[in-house]
C-alpha cells in the first residue's frame, strides 16, 4: 500500500508538489526505519489550500444536508473498503497491534456515518414572535473555512474527529496531520478525492511551521487542535489576534480512584488496558491509580504482576501483542528521561523488560508506587506506559489528589456503591468520569476537557454545534 500512496499535500481535489522542497521524515516506530518522505508545508501551501477552499465554500455551503450526507456516507463506505490498507498504514506508522489499529479504523468510520447522519438533525431552539409583529427564528450555519491540526497517537480517528463535523455542517476543511504519521490521512484523502467537491477537503502535511501558517491565516474562522498543552496555549494566543475561534482537545493526566469496595480482578483487566492501550500514549490513559487503604496492598501485588505479563511488540510479532512501541525516538527519550530521573527519588518502580529483540522505540510497562503528589510523575503528562499508585486514608483525599493537578479530561472510579459512584463522580473535575471501566467512548457521546485540557467537545451532537454558528433573524409583520 505504502507504494500507492501519494505524499504530496492535497489541495483542491489533487494530490500537489509543494513548491518549496524541504522534506520531513516519516519513521516506522517498531524498527527505527524510515518509510516515506512529505512535504514539509510551508505557509505558501496553506495559502493554496485556503484558496481552493475559498472557491469551494460559496456552492459547498448551500448543499443541502442531504447532500452532505450521503458523500460522508460514501466516505465511509470507501473506508471500510479499504479496511485492511487503513489498518496495515495504522500499524506500520504508529506501530500499533493490528487488531488496536483495526478497531481504530472502525471507530472512525463509525464517526463518519454518525456525523452523516447528524448533519440531518441539527436544530435552533424555537421559533416564535417575542417582539409584537415580528417572527424570529434560529438558523444554524457554518464558520467557513476551518482548520483541524492533529497529534499522532490515534491519526485515523483524529482524522475522523475534524472532517465528521467540519464538513457535516458546511464548512470547508484544512487538516494537517502530524508530521510523524500522515500516511493512513493522505490514504483518506485519496479515497474522498473521488467523493467530495474540489477544495472543501484539503490536506496540509507538515510540522509547526504549516501549523504556525494555518493558525496565523485570517480567512481560517476556527482551529480545531488535538495536541499538547503547551500548544494549545499557543494556539489560544495567536487566535487571539483575529479572534478566530479555538476548539482544543489537549493533554490529560487520568486519573483512577479505587474504593475499598471494588472489584480487585475487574481494576486489574480495566489497567492492563486503560494504562497501557496505545503505549500508554493517550490523553485519556489510566495514569494515576488512588486505593483505599484495605484494596492497596493487594491492588499493589496484582498491579505488580500484571506489568510483567503485558505482552510487549511489533505489529509482526503476533496477534496477541498488547502494546507496541513509543511513537518517536524523541517520544522514548522523553519518556525514558521521566524514569531516569523518578530513579534519584524515593519512589519505587517496577518495570517490565521491554520483550523485543529488535531495534524500535520500545519502553516497557512501568509501575512507580510510594509517590508524593508533587512529584512530575503525577503532575505532568508522561504519554507512555507509566502508572503511578497512590494510597489515600478518605474519600475527601481521594478527590483532593485526583483533582489535585492542572489537567482535567478523563478520570475512573471503581467500586460496587452506585451511591458512592454518583457523589464521586460529581466531584471530580474531568470531562469524562467512567465508572467500572475506563476511557471507553462512543460516537455518540462527547469527548473534551476542562482546565489545562482544553475546551469544546468532539464526538456528538455537541461536536457540530462547535463547528457551527447560530443566526438569529427577525422579520417584520409589516
Ligand atoms: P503536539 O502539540 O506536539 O502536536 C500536535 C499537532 O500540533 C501536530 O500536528 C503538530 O505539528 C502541531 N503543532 C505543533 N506546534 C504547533 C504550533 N506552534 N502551531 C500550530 N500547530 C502546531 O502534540 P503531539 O505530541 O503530536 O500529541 C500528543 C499530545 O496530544 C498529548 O499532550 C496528548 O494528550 C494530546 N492529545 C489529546 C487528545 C484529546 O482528545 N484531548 C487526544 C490525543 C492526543
Amino acid at each position: 500500500m505504502l507504494d500507492r500512496l501519494t505524499p504530496q499535500h492535497f489541495i483542491g481535489g489533487e494530490f500537489v508538489n509543494s513548491g518549496v522542497r524541504e522534506k520531513l521524515t516519516v519513521y516506522n516506530p517498531a524498527r527505527a526505519e524510515p518509510i516515506a518522505e512529505i512535504p514539509r508545508g510551508t505557509a505558501e501551501d496553506v495559502e493554496k489550500a485556503i484558496d481552493a477552499a475559498r472557491k469551494a465554500l460559496p456552492a459547498w455551503r448551500l448543499t443541502t444536508p442531504s447532500e452532505r450526507s450521503r458523500m460522508l456516507y460514501r466516505l465511509a463506505d470507501a473506508m471500510q473498503a479499504d479496511l485492511e490498507n487503513l489498518l496495515e498504514l495504522e500499524a506500520l506508522n504508529v506501530g500499533k497491534p493490528r487488531h488496536n489499529a483495526r478497531n481504530e479504523a472502525l471507530f472512525a468510520i463509525d464517526l463518519i456515518r454518525f456525523c452523516a447522519g447528524a448533519a440531518r438533525c441539527m436544530e435552533g431552539k424555537a421559533a416564535g414572535e417575542y417582539l409584537a409583529g415580528h417572527t424570529s427564528f434560529v438558523r444554524r450555519e457554518p464558520l467557513g473555512i476551518v482548520a483541524g491540526i492533529t497529534p499522532w497517537n490515534y491519526p485515523i480517528v483524529m482524522l475522523a474527529y475534524k472532517l465528521g463535523p467540519s464538513l457535516a455542517t458546511g464548512n470547508a476543511l484544512i487538516l494537517k496531520p502530524a508530521e510523524q504519521t500522515p500516511l493512513t490521512t493522505l490514504r483518506v484523502a485519496q479515497l474522498a478525492a473521488e467523493i467530495f467537491p474540489a477544495g472543501v477537503f484539503n490536506v496540509i502535511t507538515g510540522d509547526e511551521i504549516a501549523g504556525a501558517a494555518i493558525v496565523q491565516n485570517r480567512d481560517i474562522r476556527l482551529v480545531s487542535l488535538t495536541g499538547s498543552t503547551d500548544t494549545g496555549r499557543l494556539i489560544a494566543r495567536q487566535a487571539s489576534q483575529d479572534l478566530k475561534r479555538v476548539h482544543l482537545e489537549l493533554g490529560g493526566k487520568a486519573p483512577v480512584i479505587v474504593l475499598d469496595d471494588a472489584d480487585l480482578d475487574q481494576v486489574i483487566a480495566g489497567m492492563r488496558k486503560g494504562a497501557f492501550y496505545n503505549s500508554g500514549q493517550d490523553c485519556t490513559a489510566a495514569t494515576r491509580l488512588i486505593a483505599g487503604p484495605a484494596i492497596y496492598p493487594g491492588l499493589r501485588a496484582a498491579l505488580t504482576e500484571m506489568v510483567s505479563a503485558v505482552k510487549v511488540g511489533a505489529p509482526d510479532d503476533g496477534d496477541d501483542i498488547e502494546m507496541g512501541p513509543l511513537v518517536s525516538s524523541e517520544q522514548l527519550e522523553r519518556v525514558s528521561g521521566f524514569i531516569t530521573r523518578a530513579q534519584d527519588t524515593n519512589v519505587t518502580i517496577t518495570s517490565a523488560e521491554a520483550k523485543t529483540d529488535r531495534e524500535g522505540y520500545f519502553f516497557p510497562p512501568t509501575l512507580v508506587s510510594d509517590i508524593d503528589q508533587g512529584h512530575e510523575l503525577i503532575q505532568q503528562e508522561v504519554f507512555g506506559p507509566v502508572l503511578t499508585l497512590q494510597k489515600c486514608d478518605s474519600e475527601a483525599e481521594a478527590i483532593a489528589l485526583a483533582n489535585g493537578t492542572d489537567y482535567g479530561l478523563g478520570a475512573s472510579l471503581w467500586t460496587r456503591d452506585v451511591g458512592r459512584a454518583m457523589a464521586l463522580s460529581r466531584a471530580i473535575h474531568a470531562g469524562a468520569v467512567w465508572v467500572n471501566c475506563h476511557d471507553r467512548v462512543t460516537p455518540e457521546m462527547p469527548h473534551g476537557g476542562v482546565k489545562c485540557s482544553g475546551y469544546g467537545k468532539d464526538l456528538s451532537m455537541y461536536s457540530l454545534e462547535d463547528y457551527s454558528h447560530i443566526k438569529h433573524v427577525m422579520v417584520s409583520h409589516d
